[in-house]
């Protein structure tokens, strides 16, 4: 399947009609072993954690999508990211931007850094910052963007152009807007990891991860590592991830227009302090996000006037707003980041405020997504 259309790709790469039965639909290869012909002779598949062929057509496609030559998939997002830091040797250091996601800030300072990695957290929006922080032993600069929460976008063509010059990788957690929106790689990056988890998989069904690169040096250790590692997905999992890929495309553009439609509308509301959405004028880097990001997506949060209390009582007060963690699903998800997703950054340099509000604006109809919030205004 060779189209250039990204909405055709996600629908075929990978993906032709079963050869033995003509089904449709890539099957579920529920299996951890396979028949040999002869002793040590197969079609390419001895064992499911090596290889499996529910999982070998979703990496097909993701490495498709994001521009890639090479996809893996993983049991979870940090297991991409855990998977990836096998790359590196005790000594090496990382330029990690500062808003990074909570579990990935976690991993970094209470796992990895007892075994003698070292790890820089810089704002990333400012390259001359980030370019200082690079040190002779910097092996990886470690790129998320839009961040969490505060959705703060990252130049990923200046960044990259620092690591290269650098002789270190850049990698870049694309998960916060999905390849449809954003593709690291014709940017500069080496490397993009996605927790699918959110927009690939799309229905808050299912947790994976996966990593994409165009260079064969870096994917043939990869490899190697998720072998030896095994933090591989089921095929179930994996069919899943693929399923939702299909729509990743409509569902782009819907979350994107509904979530510039809720940004413009809080930026007019009093109880709102301020908005941080890079579809809005107002965002700072909103010049940086319109060259990068095909639409702003689906992320948006913003500062409650009132303080931690109002934030916690509009949280309480959606209806149709679920309230809850994670994000990338069709339904809207509301949160506070300080008591929930981000409870463990607080006392660190990633603390956020308690009046933060966080939305995964899903892609029901607007406008009652809009009544939804005003009314959440009214009662608090
Ligand atoms: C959720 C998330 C992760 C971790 O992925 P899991 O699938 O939960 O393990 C990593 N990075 C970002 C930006 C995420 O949102």
């Amino acid at each position: 399947m060779n189209s250039d259309q990204f909405a055709t790709r996600a629908i075929h790469v990978g993906q032709a009609p079963d050869a033995a039965t003509g089904a449709v639909v890539v099957p579920i290869y529920q299996t951890s072993t396979y028949a040999q012909s002869d002793v040590g002779e197969h079609k390419g598949y001895d064992y499911s954690r090596t290889a499996n062929p529910t999982r070998a057509a979703l990496e097909e496609c993701l490495a498709s999508l994001e521009e890639g030559k090479f996809g893996l998939a993983f049991s979870s997002g940090m297991g991409a990211i855990t998977t990836l830091m096998f790359l590196l040797k005790k000594g090496d250091h990382v330029v990690v931007c500062d808003d990074v996601y909570g579990g990935t800030f976690r991993l970094f300072r209470r796992v990895l850094e007892d075994f003698g990695l070292e790890f820089s957290f810089v704002d990333m929006t400012n390259p001359e910052a980030t370019a200082r922080a690079v040190r002779v032993n910097t092996r990886m600069l470690w790129i998320e963007t839009p961040t969490n929460p505060l959705i703060k976008v990252v130049d990923i063509a200046a960044i990259a152009q620092i690591a290269k010059k650098a002789g270190a990788w850049t990698v870049v957690d694309n998960t916060f807007v999905s390849p449809y929106l954003q593709k690291p790689l014709t940017l500069g990056a080496d490397i993009v990891m996605h927790s699918t988890t959110k927009y690939l998989g799309g229905h808050s069904d299912v947790i994976g991860g996966a990593v994409v690169t165009a260079d064969k040096e870096i994917f043939e250790r990869l490899k190697f590592l998720q072998n030896a590692a095994g933090a591989v997905p089921g095929p179930l999992d994996c069919w899943l991830v693929l399923r939702g890929i299909k729509t990743l495309a409509l569902r782009m553009e819907r979350h994107s227009e509904n979530a510039l439609t809720i940004a413009q509308m809080l930026e007019k509301n009093f109880a709102v302090e301020r908005v941080f959405y890079p579809g809005l004028k107002s965002h700072p880097q909103y010049e940086i996000a319109r060259r990068q990001m095909g639409a702003s997506g689906g992320m948006l949060s913003f500062i409650a006037r009132g303080g931690a209390e109002s934030a916690r009582r509009i949280a309480r007060a959606t209806r149709l707003f679920t309230l809850g963690e994670s994000l990338g699903g069709v339904e809207s998800l509301i949160e506070v980041p300080a008591a929930m997703t981000h409870m463990s950054v607080a006392g660190s340099p990633l603390e956020v405020s308690p009046a933060l509000v966080r939305l995964s604006v899903g892609i029901e109809h607007a406008d009652d997504l809009r009544a939804d919030l005003e009314q959440a205004f009214a009662q608090s």
